[in-house]
């Protein structure tokens, strides 16, 4: 058994990891400054309020706590809002993430996992992306993505710092048990704002772009659930604990669905009409991101266990039909 520190531990992502973790008897502590996170969303472990860029505090946590690996989700994750405000996204995403290594460093942890995202291939020429694709971001996230790794690569010179990047496609979905899920505000993602229309909570939802060089116009994407993503962070950390090199792989279901196909997936498991609207596309987005998840089958052995998004969608429509206010309903 091992101790993590989950940076970002009551964040959507996070928070299943805490309780996955948890269920496999690991033991956890979990920073997080609750900006965006839920106090009720972890369920496991030592929780700590607090920054990332406290550089005190995460002095203190080390000092105290024998952590053998770092787990980090605490990002900023809007593709749209990178573009409008980069600056957040550097110093948040970067600048504070380099803090977090510094300190690691100075206490000898040598054990990273980094969240890192399919947008650091901008728009990719071949598809499924295989993790040899070139890395040209076409947003500030993607670029505040790629920075990270490049500077986990020099820290692994340097200092031997093993670490693992796993670039998420389209993370879904909520834990099967139902006690946790997601829950944004403001809400941006495709899935939940969807359920919200189904919920009475919106009127409509947005298509963002329908004259994309796509099959029905509209973007294509490769939803993972949350849980089977959790799990290659385990396998991840078990291949660095063995001693196993540091690496980069996709997390995805290799399989894209457009933005009206989920709509009328959701139509189908929910039994609601679901009004849609066709706008404008949002800058950023790219048209196509499907991974190829073979590197990481083959070298972690990762097997997800919800590979269609009508499973995953259905797990998502469980937690917010019994909690349409999210965790104020917990
Ligand atoms: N999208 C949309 N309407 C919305 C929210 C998202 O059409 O109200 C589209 C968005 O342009 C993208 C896809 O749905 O093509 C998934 O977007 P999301 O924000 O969920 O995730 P991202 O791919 O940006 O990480």
């Amino acid at each position: 058994m091992a101790m993590f520190l989950i940076v970002g531990g009551a964040g959507y992502i996070g928070s299943h990891m805490v309780k996955h973790l948890a269920s496999h008897g690991h033991d956890v502590v979990v920073l997080d400054d609750l900006s965006s996170g839920h106090r009720k969303s972890v369920v496991a472990g030592k929780f700590i309020q607090g920054d990332l860029g406290d550089q005190d505090l995460i002095e203190e946590i080390f000092s105290t706590s024998k952590i053998d690996c770092v787990m980090h989700f605490a990002a900023f994750s809007l593709v749209g809002e990178s573009v409008e405000l980069p600056l957040n996204y550097y110093h948040n995403n970067t600048a504070k993430t380099t803090s977090l290594l510094m300190a690691m460093a100075r206490h000898g942890v040598d054990k990273f996992i980094l969240s890192s995202t399919a947008a650091v291939y901008g728009e990719p020429e071949n598809l499924p992306i295989l993790e040899t694709e070139p890395t040209e971001p076409t947003n500030p996230y993607g670029r505040s993505k790629i920075f990270i790794e490049e500077i986990l690569e020099d820290c692994d010179t340097a200092h031997g710092l093993k670490h693992i990047s796993l670039r998420y496609f389209n993370a879904a979905g909520a834990s099967k048990e139902g006690e946790i899920g997601e829950d944004h505000s403001p809400e941006t993602h495709l899935i939940p704002l969807v359920l919200q229309v189904a919920l009475g909570q919106r009127e409509y939802i947005e298509i963002y772009g329908t004259d994309w060089d796509t099959p029905d116009g509209t973007c294509i994407r490769d939803y993972i659930h949350v849980m089977d993503l959790a799990e290659a962070h385990i396998l991840a950390a078990q291949r660095l604990m063995e001693g196993g090199e540091s690496g980069v792989y996709n997390l995805g279901c290799q399989s894209g669905y457009s933005v009206r196909e989920i709509i009328s997936i959701v139509r189908e498991i929910t039994g609601k009409p679901i009004p849609a609207v066709e706008s404008d596309r949002r800058p950023g987005d790219p048209a196509r991101l499907v991974a190829s998840s073979e590197k990481i089958k083959s070298e972690l052995g990762w097997n997800p266990r919800y590979d269609d998004p009508e499973r995953i969608i259905a797990t998502a429509w469980r937690w917010h039909s019994a909690n349409p206010r999210g965790y104020s309903d917990v």
